[in-house]
């Protein structure tokens, strides 16, 4: 039983608070802070209504260390759950160092005026928390987060080798309104409008942004067309699935988010450089984000599923009685209906499928079930540790998978 102090309060935050509290057994006292305390509070209210569990609640800014490691100090948490955005993973990193208290996120630190989605500058922080004794768990969401578990999972159970690995993120749902991310605006389209990047044959390949569409027929959701890009899992991907000769990433666009997306970028607004307006310096991105729908008010209108897995071919394990195996492909996914998201924490299925996994990476913390070398702390990615824990709980807290076989390798 342990007390943990979430960080951020949007939508994915609010899935993750509502799943610990239906956890009490892992998540005994739960602790949330953001810049904005009124929306801890509306959480911690619908957590109150749906669970009858207590959810502490605090302001403040994240970026500001001193401060942070008071409110470390007075709460006492056993783990740091940062759920607000990319830009505070550094600080928050440094408060756990001087507090000494473990650490989890969902996305890699991004510098604010560029848009590089790169680790190196959490990893550089691995000998300072092995020397402190804790551990910082990064890219606990879906993708990154349960891709790089599935994707481990195939690894230990079917394939030897992984040679090609294709991420396939689809969004079938509708949310009735003419454009609007499912999760914070300006990390979404920084994400999309940044140049394409795969791995192949040892380096990273960059080609335009949205360059290469492909139709692909989603179960559940029907045929649609995805878009290579670049995710931040391919870089631990390729770190740690050192033989991969290719993985891509794909996510799904309709075309009327495309098109708005292409005026957005064409009259500048999608761009994270300032500019002067009546006198005072804004961010283009920053305005636009401002306007857009909040995601987490789509929850109550959006309909449809979503369908996130991997497609990895490679070299089958052996049989029991030694025999080759021979080459083999495998499809492993999640499909998550928005309405049944809806209806159990309040939020659509985007933030649902960030948020149980960042409530589950924190229990496999929590618990030691997933714990550096002897015991040793360090900064840590999912594919560094054993899958099978990790999908025992996405079956049993609404995320289960399915995998099965397909004919062949992938064939765009
Ligand atoms: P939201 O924008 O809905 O919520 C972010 C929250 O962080 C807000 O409550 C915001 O406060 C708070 N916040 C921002 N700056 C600070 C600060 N300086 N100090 C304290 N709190 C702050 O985002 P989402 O819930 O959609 O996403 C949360 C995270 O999850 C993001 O990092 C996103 O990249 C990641 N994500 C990961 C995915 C995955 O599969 N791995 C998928 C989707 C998202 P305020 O309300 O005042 O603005």
């Amino acid at each position: 039983m342990s007390t943990v102090l979430v960080i951020g309060a949007g939508g994915v935050s609010s899935v993750c608070v509502h799943k610990m509290a239906m956890n009490a057994d892992i998540f005994a006292d739960i602790h949330l802070a953001s810049r904005t305390k009124s929306k801890c509070d509306s959480i911690a209210q619908s957590v109150k209504e749906r669970t009858g569990q207590n959810v502490a609640t605090y302001e403040i800014d994240a970026e500001e260390v001193p401060a942070m490691v008071n409110l470390i100090r007075k709460v006492q948490p056993s783990l740091v759950v940062n759920l607000a955005l990319p830009y505070q993973d550094l600080p928050i990193m440094d408060a756990c160092l001087e507090a000494g208290v473990h650490y989890l996120d969902t996305a890699n630190y991004e510098p604010k005026d560029e848009a590089r989605f790169e680790y190196k500058w959490q990893w550089a922080y691995h000998d300072r928390f092995k020397q402190a004794g804790i551990m910082a768990l990064l890219g606990s969401g879906f993708d990154p987060g349960v891709t790089s578990v599935f994707t481990m999972w195939l690894k230990k159970h079917k394939l030897k080798t992984i040679r090609q690995l294709d991420i396939l993120d689809c969004n079938g749902g509708d949310h009735g309104q003419h454009f609007a991310t499912n999760f914070n605006p300006e990390i979404n389209i920084r994400e999309i409008t940044a140049p394409a990047r795969h791995w192949e044959n040892g380096a990273f390949v960059e080609t335009p942004a949205l360059a290469k569409k492909v139709e692909f027929d989603f179960e559940a959701v029907g045929p649609k067309n995805m878009y290579m890009m670049y995710h931040e899992e391919l870089e631990s991907l390729a770190r740690f699935v050192p033989e991969l000769e290719r993985a891509r990433f794909w996510m799904t666009f309709g075309d009327q988010y495309i098109t708005h997306l292409t005026v957005l970028q064409n009259v500048g607004m999608t761009s994270i450089e300032p500019v002067k307006y009546q006198g005072r310096e804004i961010v283009p991105l920053q305005f636009l984000a401002a306007v857009l729908p909040k995601p987490e008010s789509l929850g109550e209108t959006t309909k449809g599923k979503t369908n996130i897995g991997v497609i990895a071919t490679g070299e089958a394990l052996d049989g029991p009685n030694g025999e080759k195996g021979g080459e083999k492909t495998f499809y492993i996914n999640n499909i998550c209906d928005h309405e049944d998201a809806y209806a159990e924490t309040g939020n659509q299925a985007v933030s649902y499928t960030t948020g149980v996994p960042a409530m589950i990476g924190s229990a496999m913390v929590l618990q030691g079930a997933w714990k550096g070398p002897n015991g040793q702390g360090g900064v840590f990615n999912m594919e560094e540790f054993d899958p099978d824990p990790f999908m025992e709980m996405l079956n049993a807290h609404g995320l289960p998978w399915n995998v099965a076989e397909l004919e062949g390798p992938v064939g765009f």
